[in-house]
């Protein structure tokens, strides 16, 4: 199929009918509060079930991979170190990359938000005269939602990461940062394949089964066209270092490497929290984010580029640097330590939380126990989803032992979650915990207080208090003790003839 044939029929025109395969929304814009949508992600017992095989296998060679590494801990220090000491000079430290950057022959364009990093890559696009653009895995671009942005502009957008091609062919939303279709099984997978491959380009072949490596062939055949036919590749960046401009992108699968060496054109969406100072920061990097990602020792292929080549790779090299609410993290002297994180996704693997609801409940591409930190703080506390994401957690702690930079979750949520309480406007609940809190600073109006309780107590007898105007959400499930007729302080005054 042309790139012209493609513009006439895009996936998008043969979106499947809703099955049991797909049925789950084409964005995560409205999405409920996390409740809710975790009360629908409970009920596919399917679903559960993929994720508690993916999860606890991923987590199981994780804990073998580090277990070997007898300075584990102090990799950890290093790493989180040398990301936080980029985080507080970040402004030099990205002045440093956009000069080098510069000096090696790329472009740089500086994106406020996701719009604009949408918009600037579609300008080069259209530059170039091109109806199709290949991808390697990003989150980044998933975060802007570029392919989406990119499709209204009429491009098309493909995905080249095997797990994301999976998403993108399903109509479906990634739940996991490194395995974005997590929650399919091979045989799910098997179908999307036979139903889909062939209304974007080559299909997929007779016969094709549910073993791995037939699913793989299906998939290689499939881009490899979409690979040599493409104009222009677009990546994100594991890590950018400043003293030289070079990026970085660790991957897996090699179609990264093709992405990022066959198109004549190639821009790369990169956060501003990606920046490294030096190349010796690069390296407990390089030993942390495999074994917590995919419990390798080493990844299969790491892409590091500088600028232009004459005659090698990519001739027209471009740079979009994004903020999207990053420097409002920034500004959060305990929230800042979010954008150390790494996109390993070791936190999800060993979530109770998110082993039980997948992540489309977290309603962002960044969803697990970093999801439920990052997206309240880089989009606000305004939305339902938003507001209840740092209470989709059971504060176990298990995400921050596995964290290869030391991000400390559980802090984060809890101080999150005393931000949201704060935001929400004085009810009765807040008003009677402030009472109460001005009656337990003063020992005489405690006595008061008591003294009134007492009365209440006379009256109540051995009835039961079943609800108090006010406190609905709290009474309704719960009986109030009666109030007893005489408190602890006066039985002792009364024992031993003092004043209460
Ligand atoms: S918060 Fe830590 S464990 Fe979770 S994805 Fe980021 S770096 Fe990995």
């Amino acid at each position: 199929m042309t790139a012209s044939e493609s513009r006439r029929t895009t996936w998008r025109d043969h979106r499947p009918e809703p099955g049991p395969v797909r049925d789950t929304p084409p964005t995560f814009v409205g999405m409920p509060a996390f409740p809710d949508a975790a009360r629908a992600a409970l009920d596919n017992a399917q679903q559960r079930h993929n994720l508690h095989h993916a999860t606890h296998t991923i987590r199981d060679k994780r804990a073998g991979v580090v277990d070997e590494i007898s300075n584990w801990q102090e990799l950890r220090d290093a790493g989180a170190d040398a990301k936080q000491e980029a985080l507080t000079h970040l402004a030099e430290h990205l002045e440093e990359l956009e000069s080098n950057l510069i000096a090696g022959g790329a472009t740089v364009h500086w994106a406020r938000d996701a719009e604009e990093a949408n918009q600037i890559v579609l300008e080069i696009a259209r530059a170039k005269a091109t109806e199709e653009i290949v991808k390697v895995k990003s989150m980044t671009t998933q975060e802007t939602e570029l392919n989406e942005a990119l499709e209204a502009g009429g491009i098309d957008a493909w995905e080249t990461d095997l797990a994301e091609l999976i998403v993108q062919l399903g109509d479906d939303l990634p739940s996991h940062i490194l395995v974005p279709a997590i929650h399919r099984n091979r045989s799910e997978i098997r179908e999307i394949f036979r139903d889909q491959m062939g209304k974007v380009g080559r299909p997929a072949p007779e016969g094709l089964s549910d073993d791995p490596a037939e699913l793989a062939s299906a998939a290689r055949l499939h881009l490899r066209e979409k690979f040599l036919r493409a104009k222009v590749g677009v990546s994100g960046a594991n890590f950018a270092i400043a003293e030289t401009g070079s990026l970085v992108v660790v991957e897996s699968e090699g179609n990264g490497r093709m992405c990022l060496t066959l198109p004549e054109t190639l821009v790369s969406v990169v956060g501003i929290e990606k920046v490294l100072p030096t190349w010796e920061d690069l390296g407990p990097m390089l030993q942390l984010l495999p074994r917590s990602s995919t419990a390798e020792r080493m990844n299969p292929y790491t892409s590091m580029w500088t600028g232009v080549h004459e005659g090698d790779g990519p001739q027209e090299v471009h740079v979009v640097l994004l903020d999207n609410g990053r420097s409002h993290v920034l500004g959060d002297r305990l929230g800042r330590q979010a954008l150390r994180c790494i996109r390993c996704s070791a936190c999800l693997n060993v979530c109770p939380v998110y082993e039980r609801t997948g992540g489309h409940a977290y309603g962002s591409v960044y969803p697990g126990p970093i999801g439920a930190v990052l997206n309240p703080q880089m989009r606000g506390t305004e939305t339902p989803i938003d507001k209840s994401l740092p209470y989709a957690s059971s504060l176990c702690g298990a995400c921050y032992e596995v964290c290869p930079v030391k991000i400390n979750i559980p802090d984060l949520l809890i101080e999150l979650r005393g931000r949201v309480v704060e935001q929400e406007r004085p009810n009765a609940e807040s008003a009677a915990l402030r009472a109460a809190q001005w009656v337990l600073a003063d020992p005489k109006r405690l006595g008061a207080a008591q003294k009134a309780s007492n009365v209440v107590g006379h009256v109540v007898r051995d009835r039961t208090i079943r609800g108090v105007p006010g406190l609905g959400a709290w009474t309704s499930a719960r009986d109030v003790p009666t109030p007893p007729t005489e408190s602890f302080r006066q039985w002792w005054a009364r024992e031993r003839g003092t004043s209460a």
